[in-house]
């Protein structure tokens, strides 16, 4: 982390995780033990229909609700999908995009990440933009093209005045959901490989300033390992968020001085 230059973010993705009773709980037991004082900022994904609960339950705070998907168009026939403003209406500040998941799952293109990118931006939304290599990239060598493609792409069209409201998150696909971690050096290997991609598609300044997030089994524990390396700037956790206690003690671990 370098909270000179940049903001910290600890970002949670529920996933298909939670009822709206279930989000209310949640959020009354993560408001009764959240950090006094100031911390980084936070930020809770949830599952669409859990997004009036949760912006009810955390009105007062400054724990920011986030989508964990949208559409790129503003309105239409797009059964089941949910527009930027629909979010932003309903009070998100967040939305992530291009999750792994949705890539793998839902047909999710570098084409259709980069629109819904600019959809977020041009609403007014935070983008949680993800990428990330599998384990077969990483052990033929790939790693660092495929990735520096990805942010290419999905950043493509986003103008200097906008960059540095974008989030990006590298999150290792081998390491989401299977309790695999990257090592700090790797995290931070990649962290940093991203930062001079869009130093080279932006300038020094907006390299600087760009939130860079590593997701991929974060928890408790490894937190502040990760955390410390000098190009990771927050975390996006999935499992780990699902808990008020273990998402907690990532924020305390994220609010610590690193050496
Ligand atoms: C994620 O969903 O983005 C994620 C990183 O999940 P987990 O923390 O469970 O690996």
């Amino acid at each position: 982390m370098n909270r000179k230059y940049r903001k910290t973010v600890i970002a949670g993705n529920w996933k298909m995780n939670k009822t709206p009773s279930q989000t209310k709980e949640f959020m009354t037991a993560l408001k009764a033990i959240m950090p006094k004082g100031r911390w980084c900022d936070v930020a809770l994904c949830v599952p669409a229909i859990c997004i009036p609960a949760a912006v009810r339950a955390m009105r007062e705070t400054r724990v920011g609700i986030g989508a964990e998907n949208c559409h790129f168009e503003a309105k239409g026939a797009f059964t089941g999908e949910l527009a930027t403003d629909m979010l932003v209406d309903a009070g998100c500040k967040y939305v992530i995009i291009g999750h792994s998941e949705r890539r793998e799952m839902f047909g999710e293109t570098d084409a259709t990440v980069n629109a819904k990118v600019l959809a977020a931006l041009e609403a007014g939304l935070t983008p949680i933009m993800c990428c990330g290599e599998t384990l077969e990239q990483r052990q033929n060598g790939v790693t660092e093209e495929h990735i520096a493609m990805q942010i290419k792409l999905g950043l493509k069209d986003v103008p200097e005045d906008k960059i540095r409201k974008v989030i990006i998150a590298y999150e290792p696909i081998w390491a989401i959901g299977t309790g695999l971690t990257a090592t700090p050096e790797q995290a931070q290997e990649v962290c940093e490989n991203i930062r001079a991609v869009v130093r080279k598609l932006y300038s020094s300044k907006n390299a600087r300033v760009i939130s860079i997030l590593y997701g991929g089994s974060m928890n408790e524990k490894n937190a502040y390992e990760l955390l410390a390396q000098p190009d990771i700037d927050g975390g996006l956790i999935g499992g780990a968020s699902l808990v008020p206690e273990k998402f907690v003690q990532i924020i305390e671990a994220a609010n610590q001085p690193t050496v």
